[in-house]
């Protein structure tokens, strides 16, 4: 028994159980047991759960020199986790030069386009951070004849590093979604699609062993497997002086995990495997909802979006029954082609780039509004935002350029 068993042991007296230690089978993770209901629930997901997003809460020191790719990197992945991206997607870095070399120019856009691409050249950029990722399908030779293999052929060529955060930006708490919800009013905002906690711990293994002889042996065998180093468990002791654990496993080990405690008979008898509902993620998710605190016109809610978007028209479709001077209490935006993510939404309002004409009738007929501005004009000002943020956490030497070529194609006459 090592001293942090010790230490729980002493420091934990529960009514019916005596809780020992809860720790994971490489990494010691010790968690302050204020009773057993937190540790039995909350413990599963701790250190995935309470990873900080520091879009909307932490700041980190900013570094005195000039940065290296992979530095930059962490500091993308810290302000939004690629692992809250869509399963859809394809995030992260699109391509990576052969040579390393300090970043010291990033260009951002919205759209990686041959202009944009041309401007990135010009400024002998070293970074492009294309919130759209220009490379989405697969292909099996890079060629001239099509613009997004041209667009990657150049990239390699001119030793530029691309990347892309897509729907990362979308989930995160403080991300595009939140920005763009902002520009109608202050009020309640909730996400439309939660995104969950991606805790590797799917199961939880529930089994008695008569003594701690018995559980060392079982964990020893444990350790062999893959993933061990991600399981996470506890240890009650009964009042029959016999240990009860609790574990938590990714799905992929369940196999080889289940197999060592099966080679102890007490805990083969006592077994229960328990399938771990992933917990939510508060505040990231795709798409947002507002209960404005205070209602505004159809009007009104216009004219706000247009100077938050900086844009001098937007498309409107009048909900059925609804004039410009009707109530507006609650709105739901999604950034982007939004009508997925808002279908079957109640809401007075919704705010999106882009809907099919069948998708707007079927809003309106339910007496919903909709703004539509065209897709990218609903992502383009986040990346101002994202500007402020990305350099207060990186060296003066780093400069940092929103696209003066990336515009939506479409424009209204
Ligand atoms: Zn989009």
């Amino acid at each position: 028994m090592n001293l942090s068993r010790r230490l729980f042991r002493l420091s934990c007296s529960l009514s019916r159980f005596n809780l020992i230690s809860n720790t994971a089978l490489e990494r010691k993770h010790h968690y302050p047991p204020p009773c057993l209901h937190s540790i039995l629930h909350c413990s599963i997901c701790h250190q995935f759960c309470t990873r900080p997003f520091l879009l909307s809460s932490r700041s980190f020191s900013r570094p005195p020199c000039s940065m290296d790719l992979k530095t930059v990197l962490d500091v993308l992945e810290q302000l939004a986790p690629l692992s809250l991206a869509e399963s859809w997607d394809n995030v992260g870095l699109l391509v990576e030069p052969s040579k390393q070399h300090p970043i010291k120019t990033i260009l951002l856009t919205n759209d990686l386009t041959v202009d944009v691409m041309d401007e990135a050249e010009a400024m002998t950029c070293d970074l492009i951070v294309s919130y759209h990722p220009p490379l989405f399908r697969p292909f099996k030779r890079l060629v001239q004849k099509d613009w997004k293999q041209q667009l990657a052929i150049r990239a390699i060529e001119s030793g530029i590093a691309v990347f892309s955060p897509h729907t990362s930006w979308d989930s995160v708490k403080g991300g595009l979604n939140d920005w763009l919800i902002e520009g109608v009013g202050n009020g309640q905002v909730s996400v439309l699609s939660q995104a969950l906690c991606s805790a590797h711990q799917k199961h939880r293994l529930e089994f008695t062993v008569r003594n701690e002889e018995g559980l060392d042996n079982i964990l020893k065998d444990m350790r062999k497997t893959e993933k061990s180093e991600t399981f996470q468990y506890s240890i009650l002791r009964t009042e029959e002086e016999a240990q009860q654990v609790i574990l938590n496993c990714p799905s992929s080990e369940l196999t080889p995990t289940v197999q060592a405690i099966l080679g102890n008979t007490t805990a083969r008898q006592s077994l229960n495997i328990i399938q771990v509902q992933q917990p939510p993620l508060l505040g990231c998710g795709q798409g947002r909802h507002v209960v404005l605190d205070e209602p505004i016109s159809i009007a009104v809610a216009l004219q706000r979006m247009k100077k938050h978007l900086g844009l001098p028209y937007l498309r409107l479709a009048l909900g059925n029954q609804k004039t410009l001077d009707s109530a507006v209490k609650s709105v739901a935006v999604c950034a982007g082609s939004g009508a997925s993510v808002l279908q079957g939404v109640k809401a007075d309002l919704y705010i999106t780039g882009e809907m099919s004409h069948h998708e707007v009738l079927d809003a309106v007929s339910k007496g919903t509004s909709v703004i539509l501005s065209e897709h990218s004009n609903s992502e383009r000002g986040f990346l101002s935002v994202f500007k402020e943020r990305l350099s207060a956490h990186l060296p003066e030497s780093v400069t940092i350029i929103i696209s003066q070529k990336d515009k939506d194609p479409l424009q209204v006459m």
